[in-house]
């Protein structure tokens, strides 16, 4: 390779690809052209850069891959009296709140939540966005545009709630939508956004929100229509033990029985938090091709329970990692959650469980086969998007951390990105957002937030 290329990372103390055969390199380089991968190596080899990042004391890694967050909720984090409730009680108190959702506050929380989880190493998210207030205008179009001026790789989905209290579901009448208005939507949102080529920036999936706040109907219709316009399919499943209850009564099923009927088993879908999957159902998922996003703070601050992850990935379930929605975790790090992963797989199947690697995988690979994105992000071979983080491996929280630098990305920290870039981009470098403008962003933020929290 002789010819200068926009961006190399050059000389890391570990270079982990999370390529087919886990290929990490000491000393290793990472090549990026027109926001595109087009080469790896060990030391000595590399092209020149028109800019070149020295990672002689950092490990770098894909970029991770958030799987399940509903970025919206940044404006109503750690809110009293919900922050005492487990997950019926907590969104019964928010779903009035939050049906002040306009296209304003989707931007700004939208430019918060992209810019934050940068810098925690995120670099592909998605957002499950299921308010839809009416009079709010088109809350995922204005995500859109805030992810198009921070550069993040972006998933949208266009979520729906159409089963209200008055049908026997949980939300309030002023935040669902009727069926036609939802298909419409949907389809238009596809047409107006989602990208198919292979280092697309931004995609559509279709999102109902749980067993609790949409029709069987719509749930049918919706895979349908995904099916119809070949983009995936997003939804909570099996998060509580309310949930449980609620569909044994309601259709007299299992929740993952319901998603079966409903025509959702299949590696179109991918759903957040299957905290209660028996050995059946983690059969089925495997055998559908099924993936599931972890939230292991989610679960923790709701109380939800430990997920039998480790038994689902020996299945074959395509299995990612989330961070949640900004109010029920709290927080939006990507390396938090996967630290958490670890932690909470070993908790849950011992030591021998989960390991650094493990949980690494599932926050790029694993992602990207969530988002159906394999090959395409979340490992760094030639071909795959340049998306990357270097993580500082330096000063007192590493010190003595000398012999696996994975395990002490995970074990020891705490850590952020020191660079992340997405598409060849740095969007994050030497710690800071490159974006210019947050103060203003921050300001607006709290002008709608503390509004919506008097
Ligand atoms: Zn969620």
């Amino acid at each position: 390779m002789n010819e200068t290329v926009d961006l190399v990372v050059a000389n890391a103390r570990l270079l982990v690809t999370m390529d087919d055969d886990r290929t990490e390199i000491a000393g290793g380089w990472v090549a990026i052209d027109a926001g595109v991968v087009v080469g790896v190596g060990p030391a000595g080899r590399e092209p020149v850069g028109r800019r070149r990042i020295d990672a002689g004391d950092a490990v770098v890694t894909p970029g991770l891959v958030n799987t399940h967050h509903h970025i919206y909720q940044n404006l109503t984090r750690a809110l009293p009296p919900a922050t005492r409730e487990n997950l019926f009680g907590w969104l019964t108190y928010l779903y009035p709140i939050w049906s002040r959702l306009d296209e304003e506050a989707s931007y700004l929380s939208a430019w918060v939540g992209f810019a934050e989880l940068m810098l925690g190493g995120c670099t592909t998210t998605m957002d499950h966005l299921y308010v839809h207030p009416r009079g709010g205008g088109d809350v995922i179009t204005a995500e859109i545009t805030a992810a198009t001026e921070l550069g993040m790789r972006f998933h949208a989905t266009r979520g729906s709630m159409s089963r209200s209290q008055k049908d026997g579901g949980l939300p309030p009448d002023e935040v669902v939508q009727d069926f036609d208005e939802i298909l419409a939507d949907s389809e238009r949102l596809v047409g107006l956004h989602h990208q198919r080529e292979p280092h697309a920036m931004v995609q559509v999936a279709l999102a109902p929100c749980s067993p609790f706040s949409v029709t069987p109907e719509l749930m049918v219709a919706t895979a349908e229509l995904a099916e119809r316009l070949d983009v995936r399919l997003h939804t909570h499943l099996a998060e509580d033990h309310d949930e449980d209850t609620y569909c044994q009564e309601m259709y007299g099923c299992r929740p993952l029985e319901y998603f079966e009927q409903v025509g959702w088993g299949s590696d179109r879908s991918w759903v957040a938090h299957c905290v209660y999957p028996n050995a059946t159902e983690i059969s089925r998922l495997a055998e559908w091709g099924t993936g599931v996003a972890h939230c292991p703070s989610s679960n923790q601050i709701l109380s939800a329970g430990l997920a039998p992850i480790s038994e689902m990935r020996e299945a074959g379930v395509p299995v990612g990692i989330g961070c949640d929605g900004s109010s029920s975790a709290d927080s939006a790090s990507l390396w938090m959650e996967t630290r958490a992963a670890m932690l909470l797989g070993r908790l849950r199947g011992g030591a021998a469980a989960m390991q650094a690697r493990d949980a690494l995988e599932m926050a790029t690979r694993g992602g990207a086969r969530c988002l159906g994105r394999q090959g395409q992000i979340g490992e760094l071979s030639v071909g795959a998007a340049g998306d990357l983080v270097v993580w500082p491996l330096d000063g007192v929280r590493f010190a003595g951390a000398w012999a696996d630098p994975v395990e002490a990305l995970l074990r020891c920290g705490p850590n952020a990105a020191r660079y992340t870039v997405i598409a060849g981009q740095v969007v994050v470098d030497d710690g800071h957002l490159v974006a210019s403008g947050t103060e203003d962003i921050l300001r607006r933020h709290e002008t709608v937030a503390r509004s919506w929290q008097q």
